[in-house]
């Protein structure tokens, strides 16, 4: 797989934002239209290097271009590379080229899409269950349509003219002392054109909402903040488009009991304390049913008894994760006349004495009163 875009900057596949972001200025102003007048080659050199810049700087797109190369960014919902906004970037280029640099810029690496990206986020609520099983949810999404009026321009017939505001530059400069910093034009944001009269069927707005009512696939063990992509579910930004990708972010609820961690899910067993004491058997109630739990005598408060392969399955290895009992021990907060008389009975039993452990709180009451004297 060739990695083409590494070579239009002529740097490497290891090199950081900030050498990207130097190699893209160094290219941009060796290859722009306004340093090569009449020269096709360069323009398609420039045309490129931003569109190599695009890629790049964007952590998620350089990890899909890494990976699978221009196609996984088509693949992957990034077909088209629609024009971000470098005015950050040429902000202060802007002022050695004074606004003629603008102006070339903009105007010639505009193209005339909808002003509204073809990928769409939605956010979907989903309870414990409903994340830890799977399950299908019904959807109800609304996404943006281009107008087909005025062609997703917001024009009236789609006649558009030169934005009077920046000249059809696109951008415009603001002087802050010696510097003139561009910014994306507000009036046209950007396109360069705008319009007398606006659309009356999107009121200028180049699109219209619509609804889109359909079924969502949730694997089983998906958890909070997970996103779903769904193709051909986003928007629609023009004529010959496809419907782009619907980005779903889930947000889980939590469980009254089942605590979850990635994989792993916890829960609370109250067992009273002569439960405990004695060793018993417990059923425990799990995500798919119930475990049997042995309590060994001696089990101590918050102990863990893990059982493996009885919690989440992994949404993406299909492994699963483990199941925590943790021991709460219960005690009584009132004991009746016979209770304190079978306890006190019991308590004896262990040594006779009414304080058990008297000797060794002796020992410490001596060892501080030998501080305190020293
Ligand atoms: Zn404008
Ligand atoms: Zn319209």
């Amino acid at each position: 797989m060739v990695l083409e875009y590494y070579d239009i900057l002529e740097i490497s596949v290891t090199d950081d934002k900030e050498v990207i972001k130097k190699a893209y200025r160094k290219m941009a102003l060796k290859y722009h239209p306004d340093r090569n007048p009449n020269d096709k080659e360069a323009e398609e050199m420039f045309k490129k290097v931003n569109e190599a810049y695009e890629v790049l700087s964007d952590d998620n797109k350089r990890e899909i271009y890494k990976k699978y190369g221009k196609e996984g960014l088509q693949n992957g919902g990034y077909s088209g590379f629609s024009g971000a906004d470098f005015s950050d970037l040429f902000g202060d280029l802007g002022s050695i080229f004074g606004s003629a640099f603008g102006g070339g810029f903009s105007q010639r690496t505009r193209k005339q899409t909808a002003t509204f990206s073809e990928d769409l986020e939605f956010m979907l609520n989903l309870n414990f269950k409903e994340a830890v099983f799977g399950c299908k949810k019904k959807v109800s999404v609304e996404y943006k349509s281009y107008c087909k009026d005025c062609n997703a321009t917001g024009a009236k017939d789609g006649k558009l003219q030169e934005c009077v505001h920046c000249k059809g530059r696109g951008q415009i400069f603001v002087q802050q002392g010696f510097m003139a910093i561009g910014q994306t034009c507000p009036h046209c944001r950007g396109s360069g054109q705008s319009s007398t009269e606006s659309c009356k069927s999107c009121k200028g707005q180049g699109f219209e909402i619509l609804q889109d009512d359909f079924e969502i696939d949730i694997p089983e063990g998906v958890d909070n903040g997970n996103i779903l992509r769904v193709s051909g579910r986003g928007n629609l930004v023009g004529k010959d488009k496809k419907r782009g990708t619907l980005y779903v972010q889930l947000a889980v609820e939590e469980d009254d009991h089942f605590i979850r961690d990635g994989d792993n899910i916890f829960v609370e067993v109250p067992v009273f304390f002569t439960s405990i004491a004695l060793g018993v058997n417990i059923k425990v109630p799990t995500l798919r049913g119930e475990v049997e739990l042995k309590l060994p005598q001696g089990t101590k408060d918050q102990e863990q008894f893990i059982f493996k392969n009885e919690g989440v399955r992994n949404v993406r290895s299909g492994r699963k994760g483990a199941f925590v009992a943790v021991i709460k021990t219960i005690y009584p907060k009132k004991l009746s006349e016979r209770q304190q008389e079978l306890l006190k009975q019991l308590h004896e039993s262990f040594g006779g004495e009414s304080e058990p452990h008297k000797g060794i709180f002796e020992n410490i009451c001596d060892k501080i009163k030998h501080w305190i004297t020293k």
